[in-house]
């Protein structure tokens, strides 16, 4: 013991212990006694006595109140030398609870002094309220005095670095907090800088630097006032060398770099580096970086979580093929410009007709291809335009000035045909526009509106809708009469019926067309000029077309057990083509009902044709060779492409209605007679539908038609009726 004491007694400045930094150059004691002669004892008993190189200055209280005054005037007391009994028996014990509980100071260290053993302290009271020691008045000399004070200091010195340390972690939470919550780099990377400055104690004036991806570009991610104008651009652009030259000492070295102007913090991380880059006034002490270290771990899970969460948000908003915003990007962005005062854009949707086919065709590569050149071409045809975003498969939508978007030469520069590696495509496109003043305070409802105006088009069998309100009545009534429809085939309720056609030389019947018939339960038929495209679209005309094959083929049956060995014809619409094994299914059916598969005849307008050209080739062509007849139905009306016809597998062309109406005025009936002479080129027999006049019958005839169909001869029947004309 006593060897510690003399290390400690008058030892001089000189201190081994350095990391101790004097925040008084004393240790302040305070002597608490009612006895003054215990005052000059003590203080004589200590005179000249250093701990750490720091003398000992006394304080001194001579009663509890008193002492309770001194302490709150003095908060660099460190120790208490305390009187138990002075006014009161307990005056010591009431001052000890008052500094513990009241005043919250748990560090200053605390040595109760007794003259009698009985009022010693219940150990229970030593322990609950942190008192370093118990001596009685007689045990005061200065040997034991200073090996008390020694203990009593130093564990008064380990309590406040504790506190320092603890102050330390909770900046260093604190700001660990502060910095998380920012998704986005600049603001996490001001954040970052400012919080490090407040851990070393300097003025905030730095940046974060890095490369998101391992050996990607060095650029900057945030910074203070003077790194603003960086944000986002290379390192080298920085206009300070020295942020340079230490950011990548940092990287090269691998290492923090730490100068008397400025430290700079590698932040280590798997797929990615990153620096920041802080001017210090002095250079840090060792604990501030001990401490700086520890918010670096928090900075690198910020970085990696923001690393994280942009890529989500890419996931989320993007498309990972055309980089373009995604569906649900724009449905979020389209919102903020819902301005009901305002009429500025047009929000212009557009799909790529057939885009299936150039994938199933010339595959997924050149579709994915395509789908790039198209949306160049919006960019460049839209200089203007904001929020191009791909949001189907194949549909783009674009924001674009109203003033200016003239609706023919977009769609001109749109449909120039599109070089995709070693093809060049023409593309069709369905286009739905919305004007500013209808968009929806929600950006789903108005995308909404857009695709109302583009299925319209679809189904108009247009380029390009506008969108207006009536096309949404028009929406409501159609999705109505569609739930009615779906309801009244289950129940049975549609029915066939069929049209003679005759041969114009013989004048005798060769054939029926099967025509559906939708009774309203009124006695009238809703046409289905109107519910076949409804059924289309819902998909329907699957199901209902293939009741209607199985219909004709039993009417075939019945029809040649009769005797009249004549055809049927049937009207086949897109969506069935588009069914797998479509043809074998025409097959099946036709097998199951025993009848030959030339007298059915399947008939197929152009836009079947045309939707799907390959496909239908191969599905016409397996069906051909099956013995089942194929004629161009409303030809003339669409065919854009007279290549295709030889292509083919055709038996006939049917004289669209319109060019045998106009007959006898002369343009309709010079296409009725190129279409008959066209026929004769090709080899097919040309049949002429909607005759409705002796006049055009006799033109037809000399024009060299082979066969018609009208109501001339007679109009589409039941079934009963049918068979009664024919036995007529
Ligand atoms: P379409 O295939 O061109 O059928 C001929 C249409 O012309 C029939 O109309 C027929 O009633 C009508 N028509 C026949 N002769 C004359 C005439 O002399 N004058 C006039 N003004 N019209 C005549 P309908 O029955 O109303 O059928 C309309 C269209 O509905 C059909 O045109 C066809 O495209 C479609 N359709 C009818 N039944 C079916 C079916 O079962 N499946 C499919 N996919 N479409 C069908
Ligand atoms: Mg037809
Ligand atoms: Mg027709």
């Amino acid at each position: 013991m006593a060897s510690e004491q003399e290390e400690f007694l008058f030892a001089d400045q000189d201190s081994t212990h350095d990391s101790l930094e004097a925040v008084s150059a004393y240790w302040d004691v305070l002597v608490v006694d009612d006895d003054p002669e215990i005052h000059s004892v003590t203080k004589l008993a200590l005179s000249g006595v250093e701990f750490w190189g720091r003398a000992l200055k006394f304080h001194h209280a001579y009663s509890g109140k008193e002492a309770l005054e001194v302490l709150t005037h003095n908060p660099e007391i460190c120790i208490l030398l305390l009187d138990v009994v002075m006014e009161s028996d307990d005056a010591g014990l009431s001052v000890v609870k008052k500094v513990r509980e009241e005043f919250g100071n748990y560090a200053v260290r605390i040595i109760l002094r007794t003259g009698q053993p009985g009022y010693a302290p219940e150990e229970k009271v030593i322990r609950e309220y942190d008192i370093n020691d118990y001596k009685m008045k007689t045990e005061l000399t200065r040997g034991k005095l200073v090996t008390s004070l020694l203990t009593a200091i130093r564990s008064y010195q380990q309590i406040c670095e504790l506190e320092q340390q603890s102050l330390a972690l909770t900046n260093i939470l604190e700001a660990s907090h502060a910095i998380l919550g920012h998704t986005d780099m600049p603001s996490f990377g001001l954040s970052v800088v400012n919080q490090l400055a407040k851990i070393l104690g300097s003025e905030p004036h730095g940046l974060v630097a890095g490369a998101i991806e391992k050996d990607a570009k060095v650029i900057v991610f945030g910074g203070t006032q003077t790194y603003l104008t960086n944000i986002g651009q290379g390192l080298e652009q920085v206009d300070n060398g020295r942020v340079i030259m230490q950011v990548q000492n940092c990287f090269d070295m691998d290492a923090h770099q730490q100068t008397d102007h400025d430290v700079t913090f590698l932040l280590q991380g798997k797929n990615r580096r990153a620096a920041i880059y802080l001017e210090v006034a002095e250079p840090p002490s060792a604990a501030q970086m001990q401490f700086a270290e520890i918010f670096l771990t928090n900075v690198s899970v910020g970085l990696d979580n923001i690393k994280l969460i942009n890529e989500l948000r890419d996931v989320a908003y993007k498309d990972a093929l055309t980089r373009l915003p995604n569906r649900a990007n724009f449905v979020d962005q389209i919102a903020q410009y819902y301005k009901p005062e305002q009429d500025q854009l047009v929000f212009v949707l557009i799909d790529i007709a057939q885009f299936s086919d150039i994938n199933n065709g010339l595959g997924q590569e050149v579709g994915n291809l395509l789908l790039q050149a198209v949306k160049e071409r919006l960019q460049q045809e839209c200089p203007q335009g904001e929020l191009l975003s791909r949001i189907g498969a194949d549909v783009f939508g674009v924001l674009v000035p109203k003033q200016g978007f003239d609706e023919t030469l977009f769609l001109d520069a749109l449909t120039v045909p599109y070089q995709v590696g070693e093809h060049v495509l023409t593309m069709h496109f369905h286009i739905g526009v919305c004007c500013q003043s209808d968009f929806s305070p929600q950006g789903l409802e108005t995308l909404k509106l857009a695709y109302i105006a583009l299925n319209q088009a679809k189904q108009a069998r247009q380029t390009l809708n506008w969108y207006s309100s009536d096309l949404e009545e028009k929406m409501a009534w159609r999705l109505g009469l569609i739930r009615q429809l779906r309801q009244d085939f289950e129940l049975r309720k549609l029915e066939v019926w069929y049209q003679p056609q005759l041969c114009l030389q013989t004048m005798t019947v060769i054939g029926c067309e099967a025509l559906l018939r939708w009774p309203t339960g009124k006695g009238d038929y809703i046409s289905p000029g109107v519910f076949v495209p409804l059924a289309e679209d819902a998909g329907l005309i699957v199901e209902i077309g293939q009741w209607v094959l199985e219909q004709a083929c039993s009417m075939q049956k019945q029809l040649s057990s009769l005797g009249h060995d004549i055809s049927v014809a049937v009207n086949v619409s897109v969506p069935q083509f588009k069914v797998a094994n479509y043809a074998q299914q025409v097959k099946q059916t036709i097998m199951e009902h025993d009848v030959p598969p030339e007298k059915i005849e399947l008939e197929v307008t152009e836009s079947v044709v045309m939707d799907e050209i390959n496909t239908v080739v191969h599905t016409l062509s397996e069906l051909k060779s099956f013995g089942v007849e194929v004629a161009i139905d409303d030809f003339g009306t669409g065919f854009s492409s007279l290549s295709y016809l030889q292509k083919l597998p055709l038996a006939r062309l049917k004289i669209d209605r319109a060019f045998v109406k106009g007959i006898p005025q002369e343009d309709s009936g010079a296409i009725a007679e190129l279409v008959i002479s066209l026929g004769r080129h090709l080899g097919l027999k040309t049949i002429a539908e909607g005759v409705e006049t002796q006049e055009q019958v006799d033109i037809l005839r000399a024009l060299g038609c082979d066969e018609v169909q009208g109501f001339f001869f007679a109009r589409p029947m039941a079934q009963d009726d049918l068979l009664a004309y024919l036995k007529s």
